[in-house]
């Protein structure tokens, strides 16, 4: 396993409160191992070689405590931004864990993105930081279709077994909902998609889906996603390359019409999606220069 040298951890989230209230961002590994066909994480402004193999940060649990104990701002600290936090590995080297053990200690909120049910295992430290402070878990699911999930995300379990961990984490009262980013024009883009995607957030008791109803495609992030699409579905890269050129965003042909659709029906079923209510509902007041008495 590869260990990289680094001498900082967590970073000053640069959106403000615009992406789900986020106030720093932290990746203890670097590179993810899922192979999902469009992420974008492989594009070049991120600089990461070798993005399907895993990397360990040197010393990254140490520093990360020395930031814990050095920040003013008591904030909510984000997982899984440019990996995800539950790969394989985390089963045993439990750095996400350990992480999480700290921003409990230290008071901290925690903001966690994942394709994976190993998050069941912390259940128990997601809801001791719940308990005093803000808690949000994006369940990341693309597509309802068991199938189609098995060609763009391969190394991912299911979406089924995805809207069960959703489910369990509700059960365990953890504010959570649907990450449903990106929509792949000309294969999830569908009413029946979409649809499926509310209903199914709806029975595992989601708080909210969010969407952006399209795609980037950016430099290196396009070659993997074109190379993937000549091998599972030959002919669409040129579909891709006819509509939309060189553009780094790509909405759905059928933007206007799904997003009124979607947002109608999860207004119907209480989902949340709106940014700012999303926020407003999952974050709280976290007391600063105070540091919490656990474990
Ligand atoms: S799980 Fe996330 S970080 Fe990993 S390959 Fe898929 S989209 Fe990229």
């Amino acid at each position: 396993m590869e260990v990289l040298k680094t001498r900082t951890i967590m970073t000053k989230s640069d959106q403000g409160n615009r992406w789900f209230g986020i106030d720093y961002h932290m990746n203890l590994y670097k590179g993810c191992p899922f192979g999902c066909i469009y992420c974008d994480s492989r594009c070049e402004a991120y600089h990461i070689d070798n993005f399907d193999k895993v990397k360990i940060k040197e010393n990254a649990l140490d520093i990360l405590e020395e930031e814990l104990k050095s920040k003013k701002l008591k904030g909510v600290v984000s997982f899984g931004t440019l990996s995800d936090p539950y790969n394989p590995l985390e089963e045993k080297l439990e750095l996400t864990r350990k992480a999480l053990e700290l921003i409990a200690k230290y008071g901290f909120g925690v903001s966690i993105d994942t394709k994976s049910d190993l998050i069941l295992r912390d259940i128990d430290l997601l809801k001791e930081i719940a308990s005093r402070n803000s808690v949000i878990i994006k369940i990341s699911i693309t597509t309802y279709d068991d199938e189609l999930a098995r060609k763009i995300e391969p190394n991912v379990i299911s979406s089924t077994r995805r809207f069960e961990v959703l489910e369990t984490l509700r059960q365990n009262d953890i504010y959570a909902g649907v990450l449903m980013t990106p929509v792949l024009p000309f294969l999830t883009d569908t009413e029946e998609n979409i649809l499926n995607m509310i209903s199914k957030s709806k029975q595992a008791d989601a708080k909210f889906i969010y969407t952006k109803m399209g795609m980037t495609l950016k430099t290196n992030q396009r070659d993997y996603y074109y190379n993937a699409l000549d091998i599972l579905y030959p002919g669409l890269k040129e579909d891709y390359q006819a509509v939309y050129g060189n553009k780094h965003i790509c909405n759905s042909l059928q933007f206007r019409h799904l997003m009124e659709l979607f947002l109608k029906r999860c207004s119907e079923a209480h989902l949340l999606t709106d940014m700012d209510a999303i926020i407003e509902e999952y974050k709280k007041e976290i007391p600063q220069n105070e540091q919490m008495s656990l474990f």
